[in-house]
Formats: C-alpha cells, structure tokens, sequence
C-alpha cells in the first residue's frame, strides 16, 4: 500500500499552510536541474546551498571557534563576508567571492535564566531541541524541517504553524551581535533597542549574530493526526480548526482534489512507538503517477483518489521538537508567500488553477509577501512598500555597515549600498 504523507503531498503540491495570521503557500517548483559545475581552483571550496540552484566559490569559508576568531576574521578578511547557517535558503542570501563565515562551531548552550534560554546562534535546530529537552525546556514552535541553523532561521524569519505564534524570531528576548567594526553589540529591548528589532530577521545583513536568547517554557508533549479529505472541506475547515487546534495545516495534493490535513494538540498521552519511515517511497510513487497518467488527467485522479482513499487517519504522540519535524531527503525548489487570511481561499484556488491548467498566480495582487528564504523575485522596489519600516531598517543597516561589507549581490538589489 502506498503511504502518502506530508512530504509527499509537499513533493506534488500547491500546498497552503494555514492557522496562523497570515497564511503562507507554498508552490513547488520540481526538481532542481542537474548542473555540472567547473572543479574549483586548487584550494578553494565550492559552496551550494541545500537545493543546488545558488553555488559559489567563495575566497574563503571559515568556522570560528569563538568570537575573538571571528572579529579577527571580520577586521582582516578582503572583500564580503556572507554568513552562513545550513544553506537551506532558496534564495541567494549567501553566495559570495569573499567569505563565507559559518557559526557551526558557536552551538552550546550558554546560560539559563527566568527571561530565557541563551544559546550559540550557530545550533541546528535539532541539536535546540535536544538541548532544551535536556535542562526541561521547550521552543513552543518550530518549522517543519530541523536541519536549520537558528541564526540563519531567525534571520529569515522562518516560521512554523499555529494561530498563537509567530515566527521563531519573535521568540528572542535578546541577541549579540558582531557589526563590521568587530564590536560586539549586546542588543535587547532596553539596550540597542533599534538594532535589536532589526537584527532579528536581518538576512544577515547587519552582521554576524553570535548567540540568542530565546523565550523558551516547559516540556511540550503533542498529539499529531493527519488524514486525507476533499480540498472544499479543508478550505472550508480550516479558519475553525485554525482555532480549536494547536497548529492546523493542510497541503493540497495536486491532481486528485484531495487535501492533506495535519493537526497537533498538546497531549500528556504516553508517547508512541517511532515507526519505521515509509514516506520516501509514498513520494516517489505519487510523482511516477502524476509523470505516467500525464496524458490522461481524468485518469489520474481517479487512480491517485483511489490509492488515498486506503489511507488510514494516522495519530501519534511525542515531544513537540521531534513531532513538528520531518526529514526531506528529495531536493526541490520553493516559493512562499504569506497572505492575509482574508485572501487564503481565492489564492489557494488559484494556485490550484495554476498548477493543474498551467495557468499563471500573482501573489502579489493579494497582497502577499515573500518569504525571505524562498524564491521571490522582487527587488527594492516592490518590497518597501509591503513593509512600513523598511527605510528605517535600510538606514539602520547604513549605519552600522557603511562599507557595506556584509551585502552580497542579492541584498545589493534589496537594500542599495
Ligand atoms: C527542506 C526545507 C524546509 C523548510 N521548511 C521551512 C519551514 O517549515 N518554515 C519556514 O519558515 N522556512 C522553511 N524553510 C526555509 C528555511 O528555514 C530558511 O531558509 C532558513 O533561513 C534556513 O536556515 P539556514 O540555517 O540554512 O540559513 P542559511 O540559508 O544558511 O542562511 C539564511 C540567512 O541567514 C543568515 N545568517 C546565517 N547565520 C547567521 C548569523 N550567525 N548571523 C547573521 N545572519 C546569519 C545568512 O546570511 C542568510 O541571510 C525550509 C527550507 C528547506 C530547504
């Protein structure tokens, strides 16, 4: 039996991820083209990020062992520095011919206290999860992949589900951070109050943030239930369960008129037994159909409406930072706008449109903004109106950069410099 889940429902997928106050979709944009790539010289390293379409050969690529390394490597290095988390941006945040400067090694955690967890802003979010479960703590949300590291998803404000949070950035109550003249800055509400708004969600624009102190709170056990039903009913659902459950989504698995709901509530049920992963099977067997009865669409809703229609309503129980995660071994490119949730249906209707009749969706007409870590294609432009402080941040930015030394070509079109 095929065993379709939410990754392979995210594999074929105009997928809507619902519940919060805004609504994000995401369309997938298929495989990304296999490229053979010159070797770099003799002793360079080629960077790519984790979908292969942004690739460089930066002069160097660097992890500091502590921030006296790191302000070295900020004062003496030519040329700009890029930092870096796990790559897992979409868009070309990091790409660079000068420095590539990775907090991998700045990753422990540093000091509990009654305002927070401080931790290296170089932690994958796997290892945050292990480490808070450790000392009793938990995040009270998290994306749905944890490969992330939290300074690279603190700065592109990635986010996961749940009407009562907002992206993982609002969670710090404080940061430090190293500008382009190696000072470090300690930033909070109270002090460097400015540039801690800002530093947040900075793209890494504003320098290199060395540790986090997040708002963090007991242990959180969570129930999970994910089943399949017609896409009208889950648009019709979803504000209502938005509300009555922790975190609500549902993915719309193209081609079949079905949609994939998953649910998490808080739960002090035993946690269940961690079953064997069939999903990577259950995505590629949903994407030879979708490829095979091409030809023949009626068909292959008929086909694939079928094979949902065996699946079970799956229910599990465990800690929150393991449940709200899946693994994604298949490669793909992503595109995310977050909408007002008065405009989520008549988008969502379109990008069904767009992707089953080849038609074409503008996020922008509902007034949608891009994720910063997924692909977009607006510039300066287009995005300063969508956000009231963005001139305020531009100027922040010249100030505490004014070589613009932590600008790449990408943040060139963004914020001039
Ligand atoms: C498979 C997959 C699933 C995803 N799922 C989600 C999801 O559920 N929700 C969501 O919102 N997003 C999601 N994303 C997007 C992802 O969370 C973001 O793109 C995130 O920024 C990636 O983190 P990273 O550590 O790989 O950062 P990178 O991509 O390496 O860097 C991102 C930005 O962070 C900056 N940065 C990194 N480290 C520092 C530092 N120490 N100081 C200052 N700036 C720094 C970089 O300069 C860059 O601008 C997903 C991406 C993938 C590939």
């Amino acid at each position: 039996m095929i065993t379709v889940s939410r990754r392979a429902a995210l594999m074929l997928v105009a997928a809507a991820a619902g519940g919060t106050g805004v609504a994000a979709l995401a369309l997938n944009a298929g495989d990304p083209p296999e490229r053979a790539l010159p070797p770099p010289p003799p002793g360079k390293s080629r960077w790519s990020n984790w979908s292969g379409l942004h690739t460089c050969v930066p002069d160097a690529l660097v992890a500091p062992a502590d921030v006296e390394e790191l302000r070295d490597i900020v004062l003496k290095s030519k040329g700009p520095i890029r930092p870096v988390g796990a790559g897992h941006s979409f868009t070309p945040l990091v790409p660079t011919d000068g420095t590539i400067v990775s907090l991998d090694r700045l990753n422990g955690l540093l000091s509990r206290e009654d305002d927070g967890t401080t931790v290296g802003a170089g932690i994958r979010l796997f290892a945050l999860g292990e480490t808070l479960e450790r000392i009793g703590q938990s995040m009270e949300a998290l994306p749905d992949i944890n490969k992330q590291s939290l300074a690279g998803a603190l700065a592109t404000a990635t986010h996961g589900t749940g009407r009562a949070f907002g992206s993982l950035a609002e969670s710090v109550t404080g940061l430090q951070l190293m500008a382009a003249d190696g000072k470090l800055l300690d930033c909070d509400s109270e002090r460097n109050a400015e540039l801690f708004a800002a530093a947040r969600v900075s793209l890494g624009a504003l320098g290199v943030v060395t540790q986090a102190r997040l708002k963090t709170r007991g242990p959180l056990r969570l129930k999970r239930r994910t089943w399949f039903e017609p896409i009208d009913d889950a648009i019709a659902a979803a504000e209502e369960r938005s509300r009555s459950h922790r975190h609500y989504e549902f993915y719309y698995v193209t081609f079949t008129g079905t949609a994939y709901c998953i649910s998490h509530d808080e739960t002090d049920a035993p946690v269940t037994p961690r079953k064997p992963n069939a999903e990577n099977e259950g995505t590629e067997d949903l994407m030879s159909l979708r490829d095979w009865l091409s030809w023949a669409p009626w068909l292959r809703r008929l086909v694939a409406q079928g094979l949902i229609s065996n699946q079970e309503t799956e229910s599990v129980v465990g800690p929150a930072w393991r449940l709200l995660s899946t693994d994604r071994p298949k490669r793909f490119n992503e595109m995310e706008y977050h909408l007002p949730e008065a405009a989520l249906k008549a988008c969502l209707e379109e990008v069904i449109a767009a992707v089953e009749r080849h038609s074409e969706v503008y996020f922008r007409r509902f007034d949608g903004r891009p994720h910063w870590g997924k692909l977009h294609s607006l510039g300066a432009r287009e995005l300063a109106p969508l956000y009231p402080r963005w001139r305020e941040f531009t100027e922040l930015r010249r100030t505490y950069d004014p070589a613009s030394r932590f600008l790449n070509r990408h943040l060139r079109n963004l914020f001039g410099g």
